[in-house]
C-alpha cells in the first residue's frame, strides 16, 4: 500500500468576489489546502502547468489585489494555532487564521494584539500583506508586530525569515502584497490582554486643526470621523484601563442598527435619485442622530477597537506625512464644498507611527491616514471617480502613499519616488520568484517597471 497522500484537487467552478462586491475574477482552479505540504504541491503543479498562483484570505481588499485567472489558494483551512510562548508574549499561527479566531485564542492565553484596524474579519497573512493599520501615534502598522514569517516559495521550498534570519527577505515580506510566496506561518508579538476605555465626543475640524498635534497625542489611540459639510468631527479616544467593562444599553441597537445601518442605507438608496438635494441633508442628519451625545465604553481591547463598517462601499485611503495632514484636510474640505457632486461621510482620519518596513506606507515617517468613502446602498453603483481623482491629486501633491489594499492610480515611476526601498523589494521578489508565479494584473500594473520583460527589469 502506498503512503503517498492523495493529490489535492482544485475546483474549476469557483468565482471570487471581494467583500464589497466591487471586484471579481474566475480562477482556473480554486484550492483549499490544509497543510504546508499541500501548498507546496499546488505551487509545484502551477509551475509545471505554466499557471500563476495567488493566495486569498478573507477577500476584504477593495481592489483586484487578490484576483487571478490562474490558481487561487483559499487559506481558510490554514487556520491553526501552532505555538504560544507566554513568557515572550508571542504566538505562531497559520497564515489563513482570521483575526476573530486569533483574538479568542489570545484571550484564552491572557494575550492581545496591541492595536487593530476597524474590523477583525481579515486573515493574518492578508492583513500583513497590505500593511493594514489601526490608529495611535505611538503604534505602527500591524506588520510591525510580526516577528517571523514562513513562506512557501515559487521554488516549492519552505523559507522562514525574521530580523535575524534572511533579514532582507523579512523586511520585504512584512508587507509583500502576496508576491513573494504563500505565507503559511506568522509569528506575532502580543502584549498582556487589556481593556480599553473609549470615548466619542463631537468637536469641529477647524478647532482640531488649531490643536492638531496636541489632540493626536491626547490618548493612546485617537481617530476622527469628519463630516466636511458641517465640519462636525467625532473624536474617538481610547486608553488602556482597569475599569469594569460597561454594559451595552438595549437602546444602542435602535441607534446603531436601525438608524445607523438600515435607515441610513435606505436613505442613501433614495438619494441616488436626487443626490445634490438629499445627500448633504442625510449626512448632516446622521451626525445629529448618531453622534450628538458623548459616549463612553469600556471593554476587551479587540471589541473596542473594532466597528461595524456597515455595507458595500468604495473606499480610498492614503497616508500623508503627519505634518502635512492639516493642509491635506483643508484642501480636501475646499474640494468637497466646491464639488458639483455630493459625497458620503465620514472621512476617517487615523495616526500611525513610522516604521522600517520597505513597502509600508508609513516607512520612514509618522503618518496620518485619510480615508474617503462612497457607500453602495443595496450594492447599487455610485459615482465616485471624480471625487477619487480630486482626492488623489491632493494626496499625491503632499507626498502621500496609497493603502496597498485599495484601488489607486500609482505606477512604478511614482512609487520609486515614494519608496526608497522599492528596487530592493523588487530584487527580493525577482530572487524568490524569477518567473512571476505569484504576479497578477494589479502587481504588473502598479509595481513593475513598464515596458521591461519580467526577467530584465532594472532591479
Ligand atoms: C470593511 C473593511 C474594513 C477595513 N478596515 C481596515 C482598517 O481599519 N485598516 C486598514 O489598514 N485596512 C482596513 N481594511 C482593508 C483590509 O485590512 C485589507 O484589505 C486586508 O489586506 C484584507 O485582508 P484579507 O485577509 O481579506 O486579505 P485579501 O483581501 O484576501 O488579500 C489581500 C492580499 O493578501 C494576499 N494574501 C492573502 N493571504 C495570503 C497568504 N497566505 N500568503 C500570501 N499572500 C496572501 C492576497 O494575495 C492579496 O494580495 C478594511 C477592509 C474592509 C472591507
Amino acid at each position: 500500500m502506498s503512503n503517498t497522500p492523495p493529490a489535492i484537487r482544485g475546483r474549476p467552478d469557483h468565482r471570487f468576489e471581494n467583500w464589497a462586491k466591487t471586484y471579481e475574477c474566475k480562477p482556473a482552479l480554486f484550492f483549499e489546502p490544509e497543510s504546508e505540504e499541500q501548498v507546496v504541491e499546488i505551487i509545484r503543479r502551477a509551475r509545471a502547468e505554466g499557471k500563476t498562483c495567488r493566495a486569498v484570505g478573507a477577500g476584504h481588499s477593495p481592489s483586484d489585489l487578490a484576483c487571478t485567472e490562474g490558481y487561487m489558494i483559499g487559506t481558510d483551512r490554514l487556520n491553526r494555532l501552532l505555538d504560544v510562548d507566554r513568557d515572550a508574549q508571542r504566538v505562531t499561527v497559520q497564515g489563513g487564521m482570521r483575526l476573530h479566531d486569533l483574538h479568542r485564542y489570545l484571550h484564552k492565553h491572557g494575550l492581545a494584539l496591541s492595536n487593530l484596524g476597524s474590523i477583525s474579519d481579515q486573515s493574518v497573512a492578508g492583513l500583513i500583506a497590505t500593511a493594514t493599520h489601526g490608529t495611535g501615534i505611538q503604534y505602527g502598522v500591524i506588520s510591525t508586530m510580526v516577528t517571523e514569517i514562513t513562506l512557501a516559495t515559487a521554488a516549492g521550498e519552505i523559507l522562514t525569515c525574521s530580523a535575524t534570519q534572511h533579514p532582507h527577505i523579512f523586511r520585504a515580506a512584512q508587507c509583500a502584497l502576496g508576491c513573494l510566496g504563500i505565507v503559511v506561518r506568522v509569528q506575532l508579538q502580543c502584549e498582556a490582554a487589556f481593556r480599553l476605555c473609549a470615548t466619542e465626543e463631537l468637536d469641529h475640524m477647524e478647532a482640531l486643526l488649531d490643536r492638531w498635534h496636541e489632540t493626536a497625542r491626547s490618548a493612546e489611540h485617537v481617530r476622527y470621523w469628519w463630516f466636511p459639510y458641517s465640519d462636525d468631527t467625532v473624536v474617538w479616544r481610547a486608553n488602556r484601563t482597569d475599569a469594569t467593562p460597561s454594559r451595552t444599553p438595549a437602546s444602542n441597537w435602535l441607534r446603531d442598527r436601525l438608524v445607523g445601518y438600515y435607515m441610513y442605507e435606505f436613505a442613501l438608496y433614495l438619494s441616488r435619485f436626487a443626490p445634490r438635494l438629499l445627500t448633504p441633508t442625510i449626512e448632516r442628519r446622521k451626525v445629529a442622530w448618531l453622534h450628538q451625545k458623548p459616549i463612553t465604553v469600556v471593554g476587551q481591547s479587540n471589541e473596542v477597537f473594532n466597528f461595524d463598517c456597515l455595507f458595500s462601499q468604495r473606499v480610498n485611503e492614503w497616508s500623508v506625512p503627519a505634518e502635512h495632514a492639516p493642509e491635506a484636510i483643508r484642501r480636501l474640505r475646499d474640494a468637497i464644498r466646491r464639488a458639483p457632486y455630493p459625497v458620503h461621510f465620514p472621512i476617517e482620519i487615523r495616526f500611525v507611527a513610522g516604521d522600517d518596513i520597505w513597502m509600508s506606507p508609513a516607512q520612514g515617517r509618522d503618518v496620518c491616514y485619510i480615508g474617503i468613502i462612497m457607500y453602495r446602498p443595496y450594492n447599487k453603483p455610485v459615482p465616485y471617480k471624480l471625487f477619487w481623482r480630486e482626492y488623489e491629486t491632493i494626496m499625491r501633491s503632499l507626498g502621500g502613499r496609497p493603502h496597498w489594499a485599495k484601488a489607486h492610480g500609482l505606477v512604478y515611476d511614482d512609487l520609486a519616488r515614494l519608496y526608497p526601498h522599492l528596487d530592493e523589494f523588487l530584487a527580493v521578489r525577482q530572487q524568490l520568484d524569477p518567473s512571476g508565479l505569484f504576479l497578477n494584473e494589479y502587481l504588473r500594473r502598479h509595481l513593475l517597471p513598464s515596458g521591461k520583460p519580467l526577467g530584465q527589469a532594472k532591479l
